[in-house]
């Protein structure tokens, strides 16, 4: 009796230890394929909760409550984390929906990544050199895209044209 259940606690050990090793490397947002890498600790230092939740958890600004929704001035958004020029003033466009919109982005800095959460197929925009979380793509925007970048406020800065 006792034989038996010492093979049996250690055919259990053996199963766990299999199960540990063929686990793929977590995906985390942390890794080294951007040019700006910070820890998790950097973020929560350098930015404020909301900015915090939206920016690295991928979360989502309440509607009509953002900084930029209404914004009018001529000049650059770019990354509220690394400064990475964004969008131009001159695609943004009025939606409606409650988040900066805009019909294009600057070319090479935001990339384009597909989000399945609570199971939607949505398009997730991130930024190209720190991966920080911007917001969403649709197909439902102006010409000459037909794009609308729904972007929330709080991931973004202003640079006003000279
Ligand atoms: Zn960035």
């Amino acid at each position: 009796m006792k034989n038996t259940s010492i093979v049996l606690l250690f055919n259990l050990l053996l199963s766990f230890s299999a199960c540990g090793q063929s686990e793929k490397p977590s995906e985390s947002k942390t890794n080294n394929k951007f040019e700006v890498v910070k820890t998790e600790e950097e973020w929560k230092a350098q930015l404020s909760p909301l900015e915090y939740d939206v920016l690295r958890n991928e979360g989502t600004e309440r509607a009509f409550t953002g900084k930029y929704v209404d914004w009018k001035k001529a000049g650059t958004f770019t990354c509220n984390a690394c400064k990475n020029p964004l969008f131009e003033s001159k695609t943004k466009f009025k939606s409606g929906t409650g988040w900066p919109s805009f019909y294009d982005y600057i070319k090479g800095n935001v990339i384009e990544k597909e989000d399945n959460t609570y199971g939607w197929n949505r398009i997730e925009v991130e930024c190209s050199k720190c991966g920080s979380h911007l917001g969403h793509v649709f197909n439902d925007g102006p010409e000459p895209t037909g794009l609308r970048y729904c972007i929330n406020s709080v991931s973004l800065d202003f640079m006003e044209e000279e």
